[in-house]
């Protein structure tokens, strides 16, 4: 085509020439060092998020990344800080409640006999298999896929589970009187 074999012989002009303008020159273009800047900015904060001996329960759903940033961000308040203490480990889970004085027994309502975690509830809890399968597809996740599937299906899971948790989390009451039949 004729424009491109314009901007061919233009390249090959520019090329050729010495640079004519202030020094120091350097010939690598801004977006080329935008680009490399991105880089090395994602590899910095992978690198400080595994450098971090704390945040146990986060580190097991969280893994930095902007698109799943801009879908968090995009939700509404109480949508946000339900995901936000789900995924932290800073909610109404038997196991926090118990953990900052509020109940003495943190076995799950649903199955009793494992410890209520939010990644119990999410991922593991027998008695959630047939929602889980519903909802997401599988009766049994991992951490990690619950970071990767839409957010939307995680709100909705946890919303049909315990119906007040984002009500109550985000007034942060206890759930310890949230009474289920534990049925799927
Ligand atoms: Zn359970």
């Amino acid at each position: 085509m004729e424009g491109n074999e314009k901007a061919d012989s233009l390249a090959r002009i520019g090329s050729s020439t010495d640079f004519v303008g202030p020094e120091p020159f350097c010939g690598v273009s801004t977006s080329c060092l935008k680009a490399e800047l991105r880089i090395w900015e994602s590899s910095m904060i992978d690198a400080n998020w595994r450098a971090i001996s704390t945040l146990r329960q986060s580190k097991q759903f969280i893994t930095p990344c902007k698109r799943i940033t801009r879908s968090l961000l995009s939700l509404n308040k109480v949508d946000l800080s339900t995901l936000t203490g789900l995924l932290t480990g800073h909610c109404p889970s038997k196991y926090h409640l118990k953990k900052i004085g509020k109940l003495t027994d943190d076995t799950c309502r649903f199955c009793n006999i494992e410890v209520e975690t939010s990644e119990h509830l999410l991922c593991q809890c027998s008695a959630l298999i047939q929602r889980r399968l519903r909802i997401f597809g599988k009766g049994v996740l991992m951490p990690n896929e619950i970071w990767s599937t839409e957010l939307k299906k995680v709100k909705n899971f946890i919303k049909e589970v315990i119906p007040s948790w984002g009500e109550m989390h985000s007034h942060g009451a206890a759930i310890a009187h949230t009474h289920s039949d534990g049925t799927n």
